[in-house]
């Protein structure tokens, strides 16, 4: 690959060139909003739902996202050109900007606008054949009446604590559970069972974030006729389950083999699991705004 370049700020910068004030409110108090996306063969994946969920995170928080929704689509068009990228990651950070030591985000004049595209596969791809061993950790998810799990904002912290418990039982995803102990999610993707050929997810309230990867699987399964439902569950339906299976942009479709040392169905990804994992595999090749056509009005 060429040269990378990160678009900051109305410019393309060189990689090495693309930094940020240490005074920026998203680095000294986490204060901002972002969206992982990604793109498939060219295709930028539902960008109107991940720009749509960063207006509502940026409107939570009383940022003012300093360009249009029509505009962003055009900038991470742009950036995927710019750096020849068909199947890519896209990180777009809105940060509250610089300001002064005090926590006030009235002192931030201008927030920083960021887009970084690069290729990412989050677990070793040898993993997606053989499903991941997950741990439950003591670690909950923030309440929605504290900080909305809805909002994805740069505080990120909740979820580190739970990456860094699964990093010191040694596997690499874990389970989140909610101030009430019922099943939440991972520390950056969304957890699916399946039982007798039906498949459950947490809803939004039990402390989930609403996943648009979450979304598509279940458009898709109730499509091929599986009978898909929010419900709200324990570590005791995970452990009983046929299937589980986890699903975020970074993380795709994954399936979990293990769950605090219970094997899950037969320790290998089920037939539900790679059923979804195929058609979502198939949608994303062909669902999304199109990188390379010549209709589109690049700014
Ligand atoms: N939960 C959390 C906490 C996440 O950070 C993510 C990744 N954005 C997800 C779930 C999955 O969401 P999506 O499918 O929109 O990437």
């Amino acid at each position: 690959m060429s040269q990378q370049v990160i678009f900051m700020n109305n410019e393309f910068v060189k990689k090495e060139d693309a930094k940020i004030s240490v005074y920026d409110h998203g680095f000294l108090y986490g204060d901002g909003v972002f969206e992982g996306i990604r793109s498939y063969n060219g295709n930028v994946f539902r960008l109107e739902e991940h720009l749509e969920r960063l207006y509502d995170s940026a409107k939570s928080v009383m940022l003012q996202i300093p360009y249009t929704p029509e505009e962003l689509t055009n900038l991470v068009v742009e950036t995927l050109k710019k750096n020849n990228l068909k199947d890519a990651y896209i990180r777009l950070v809105v940060s509250r900007g610089v300001g002064n030591l005090g926590l006030d985000p009235l002192s931030c004049a201008q927030p920083n606008v960021i887009i970084i595209a690069e290729s990412l596969s989050l677990f070793p791809k040898a993993l997606y054949e053989t499903g991941i061993e997950i741990v439950s950790v003591a670690t909950r998810r923030s309440r929605s009446d504290v900080l909305s799990p809805k909002v994805k904002s740069l505080n990120y912290l909740n979820n580190i604590l739970v990456k860094i418990e699964a990093n010191l039982a040694g596997v690499p995803e874990a389970l989140m559970l909610n101030d009430q102990g019922y099943v939440a999610e991972g520390s950056a993707d969304n957890i699916f069972i399946v039982r007798k050929n039906k498949l459950l997810t947490p809803p939004g309230y039990v402390g989930a974030l609403e996943g648009i990867t979450r979304n598509a699987i279940m458009e898709v399964a109730a499509q091929k006729g599986y009978d898909i439902q929010e419900a709200v569950f324990t570590r005791h339906d995970v452990y009983v389950a046929d299937e589980v299976f986890l699903t975020g942009t970074a993380a795709e479709v994954i399936a979990v083999v293990k769950v605090d040392g219970r094997v899950i169905g037969e320790g290998k990804p089920g037939p539900v699991t790679n059923d979804l994992l195929a058609s979502f595999r198939e949608l994303v090749q062909e669902d999304g705004v199109k990188v390379y056509s010549e209709q589109l009005n690049v700014v």
